[in-house]
C-alpha cells in the first residue's frame, strides 16, 4: 500500500516520530522545565499581520507505533553556483535547550475539536524541532508561549513578537508552520531592519514547504503544487497567472525561489540558510534581493 508520497528518508522518519512522540499523549500537567518558559527574551507584542488562509492539507491522526523523534541530519552540501564559489565558512547552529517550548496546557487549550487539537500538536512538535536547527544562537529564538486556537469570527491568525501563535479554524497545519519559522526569522540575521527583511514571508513560506513535504502524508496540498509549480514559472509568468497580488509578490513567488535554490528538502534549506548567513557576515550587506535577483515588497515588521 502506497500511503506516503515518495519523499525523503526524513519525511518517513519524521513523520512517524510526529505521530508518536513522547508527550504525545495529551497532558495538562507541563513539566516543570517547560512550565514557566524560557525568560528574558519576550518582546512587545507587534502588529498584527494577517497570514493568507491555505489549501487544506490533510492531517495524520492515526499512531504508528513509531520510535521518537531522530536527530535532525546533517545539513547537505549547497551547489548552487554564486554562493558555492564563494569561501564562505559553514554557520552552525547551536542546539537550543528551551525546545520544546509549548507545553500542551498552552496548546490550542479552547479548541471544541480535540483530534485537530491532537494532531497540531504532534506536528507542531516536529516542526518545531526542525525550527530549532535554524537559529545560529539561541539568544535568536523567540520562546514560543502559546498557540491559540480562535473562536470562529472576525479574528486574524498571526504570529506575535511575544511568542503567540493564533489560529483561526480554516487554518490548516500547513499555516501553523509558517508561523513557527516567524520564531526563527524575527531575531535572525536577515531581520535586522533591511532590505533582507522583506524576505520574511517568503522565507517562512520555504519552510512551510519543507515541513509539508517531510511531516505530511498524502498527496502535496494545493499550496504547495502551486510553489512548486512557480519554480519552474519566470516571475512575469507568475504574476501574469491569475491575479496580480501582494500574496504572490510577498510570499508565493519568492519563496519559490528559495525552494529552487534548496531543493525543496529541509536539509537543503537549511544548508542555504545558513550559507547565506556566512554571505552576509562576509559582505557585511543585505544579500538576499541580489541572491535571488528579485525584490519583495518591504515587510511591515
Ligand atoms: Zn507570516
Amino acid at each position: 500500500m502506497t500511503f506516503l508520497r515518495s519523499r525523503s528518508g526524513l519525511a518517513a522518519a519524521a513523520l512517524a516520530a510526529a505521530l508518536n512522540l513522547p508527550g504525545c499523549a495529551p497532558a495538562e500537567t507541563p513539566p516543570a522545565a517547560t512550565a514557566a518558559g524560557p525568560a528574558g527574551l519576550a518582546g512587545p507584542t507587534g502588529p498584527a499581520e494577517p497570514e493568507e488562509v491555505a489549501d487544506t492539507a490533510p492531517v495524520p491522526t492515526q499512531p504508528t507505533g513509531a520510535p521518537a523523534l531522530a536527530p535532525a541530519p546533517a545539513p547537505v552540501a549547497y551547489v548552487a553556483a554564486p554562493v558555492a564559489a564563494m569561501p564562505v565558512a559553514p554557520v552552525a547552529a547551536t542546539p537550543d535547550p528551551t525546545w520544546p517550548s509549548v507545553p500542551y496546557s498552552d496548546f490550542m487549550a479552547a479548541t471544541q475539536d480535540q483530534a485537530r487539537r491532537q494532531a497540531f500538536w504532534s506536528l507542531f512538535r516536529a516542526a518545531e524541532r526542525e525550527a530549532h536547527q535554524f537559529p545560529t544562537s539561541p539568544a535568536r529564538w523567540v520562546p514560543l508561549r502559546r498557540v491559540i486556537d480562535l473562536p470562529p469570527g472576525g479574528a486574524t491568525g498571526e504570529w506575535t513578537t511575544s511568542g503567540t501563535i493564533e489560529l483561526k479554524p480554516d487554518h490548516n497545519v500547513g499555516t501553523m508552520f509558517h508561523e513557527i519559522f516567524h520564531t526563527v526569522v524575527h531575531l535572525s540575521e536577515f531581520h535586522t531592519g533591511g532590505r533582507d527583511g522583506a524576505w520574511t514571508e517568503a522565507l517562512c513560506d520555504a519552510f512551510r514547504y519543507a515541513a509539508e513535504q517531510e511531516l505530511l502524508p498524502g498527496p502535496p496540498s494545493k499550496w504547495e503544487e502551486r510553489i512548486t509549480r512557480y519554480t519552474t514559472m519566470t516571475e512575469q509568468e507568475v504574476m501574469g497567472t491569475g491575479k496580480s497580488s501582494s500574496v504572490k509578490q510577498k510570499y508565493h513567488y519568492p519563496a519559490s525561489l528559495i525552494v529552487k535554490r534548496s531543493g525543496g528538502t529541509m536539509a537543503g534549506f537549511r544548508s542555504l540558510w545558513f550559507q547565506l548567513i556566512a554571505l552576509k557576515q562576509q559582505r557585511g550587506t543585505e544579500v538576499l534581493d541580489d541572491f535571488f535577483g528579485y525584490r519583495p515588497p518591504q515587510h511591515t515588521r
